[in-house]
């Protein structure tokens, strides 16, 4: 049950790059590499307010984008870490892939704080680079870029009690009387496109949540029409309405019309139907009763009171028997365990993958040399006497930017790359 959404635009904060510096001291003409990290690039974090109660602010303000770190710098100086962008919301609130729709995180119950999009770590200095081969390491680690994201964000209302029936047996006119819903009410089939929802007031702090769920026709649970997802919208109520039309304006048989929508419900999911129900025989203003004929308000007592199904006899126009059926509802849902419906997560924003840095120099006899952490560890887990290595390491060289970083140094064909220990021809 959504209530309430809006779009928004979420982006972290990228890391501060690694610095290239050097030790510069009097009488120590080549000091060792001092380039400091780069700060951490600020989250994008959503907190739950309890003030707040609804996503109107969220119209004005579209995107919420958290600090880059500072980059390192000299004398191994750490750079200063990006702000967090804090987002507050309503208790409640759905956070979702706008993509996908996938939920991220259900800002409800122990959920009051969650990291939605993480800033980009920091990129190292070239102080962490020097190795006995290589004690003037020239590179540093770019910082991790950060993440965007397009968000939906729907404030979650749980319908303590879902309005079962065919369509026009009165459910708008009913959720309109005793909610604050505005319906659309007409003499049509499927006016009501969305389910609806409202809040019955009794007075004292008392009430619940009612929802109509159109849409509900014979064929639903096969997915015919619009019916598996407004079903969808049923699962997490407590309690069943079903809404009859006694006075058979329509020709409808309310005794019927209860076991099909139960069987409905049954094959959709079984749970469902054990729920508890209730049942509301609306339109008694319009009941016209021949001479001798039974009473269709017996009728529908008779056969399900011994199932333990209440029946109450109502007119959603006049509002007579509302008052006995609100408060009979409302005191059942009392008896009805009420645990806090939390959304899983479906969806985790993606991760950046390494992006450790290289660096690309001429050797004496005129060789390219290609060095650092990337190379290393690149080399470390590829076997290049296979053919399926030595494939992966050209494509991974053309990946990670080296093969043009080559041609940026001006290397031709047949020139000699060297990689630590490794060497060959250079060709296109
Ligand atoms: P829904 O399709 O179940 O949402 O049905 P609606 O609420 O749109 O009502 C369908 C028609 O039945 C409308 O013309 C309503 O005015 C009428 N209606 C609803 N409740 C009553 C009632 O208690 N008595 C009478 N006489 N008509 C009703
Ligand atoms: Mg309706």
């Amino acid at each position: 049950m959504f209530a309430d959404s809006a779009k928004i635009f979420i982006k972290s904060g990228k890391g501060g790059d690694g610095h290239v510096s050097f030790r510069r001291e009097l009488y120590v003409p080549d000091g060792g590499p001092d380039g400091g990290d780069g700060g951490r690039g600020g989250d994008v974090i959503f907190v739950v307010d309890k003030g707040l109660n609804t996503l109107n602010d969220f119209r004005h303000v579209r995107k919420y984008v958290a600090q880059p770190g500072e980059e390192g710098g000299k004398r191994r100086c750490h750079g200063k870490d990006g702000s967090d962008c804090i987002v507050k919301v309503p208790e409640g609130t759905v956070i979702k892939d706008a993509e996908s729709g996938k939920v991220i995180a259900d800002m409800s119950g122990e959920n009051q704080r969650e990291v939605i999009l993480k800033g980009g770590r920091g990129g190292q200095g070239n102080m962490h680079y020097a190795t006995a081969t290589m004690q003037a390491p020239k590179y540093a680690q770019p910082g991790q870029p950060g993440q965007e994201l397009f968000v939906i964000l729907e404030l979650k209302v749980i319908a303590d009690v879902g309005l079962l029936g065919f369509p026009n047996v009165g459910k708008s006119t009913l959720l309109s009387r005793v909610t604050n819903a505005t319906p659309k009410i007409a003499n049509y089939h499927f006016t009501t496109l969305h389910p609806n929802l409202g809040v019955v007031d009794l007075g004292n702090g008392e009430g619940f949540v009612m929802a109509d769920i159109p849409g509900l026709i014979e064929g639903a649970s096969e997915g015919v029409g619009l019916g598996h997802a407004f079903l969808r919208h049923l699962e997490r109520t407590k309690m069943l309405i079903h809404l009859v039309d006694v006075a058979g304006t329509e020709g409808r048989d309310p005794v019927a019309d209860i076991y099909t929508i139960n069987q409905e419900l049954a094959s959709y999911k079984p749970e469902l139907a054990k729920l508890p129900q209730v049942i509301a025989a609306n339109k008694t203003d319009a009941i016209y009763s021949e001479l001798g004929a039974e009473d269709p308000v017996e009728r529908l007592k008779k056969e399900f009171e011994p199932q333990g199904i209440r029946v109450f006899p109502i007119s959603a126009v006049s509002g007579d028997g509302l008052k006995e059926l609100l408060y009979y509802v409302n005191k059942e849902l009392k008896t009805l365990d009420s645990e806090p419906v939390i959304f899983e997560k479906e969806f985790t924003p993606g991760n950046q993958s390494e992006n450790l840095p290289f660096d690309v120099s001429r050797a004496d006899d005129g060789a390219f040399v290609v060095e650092g952490p990337l190379i290393d560890k690149m080399l470390g887990y590829t076997n290049l006497e296979s053919e399926k290595g030595f494939t992966f390491f050209q494509k991974f060289l053309k990946d990670r930017g080296v093969l043009a970083r080559l041609k940026e140094a001006g290397i031709a064909e047949g020139d000699t790359v060297r990689m630590y220990g490794l060497e060959f021809d250079y060709y296109e």
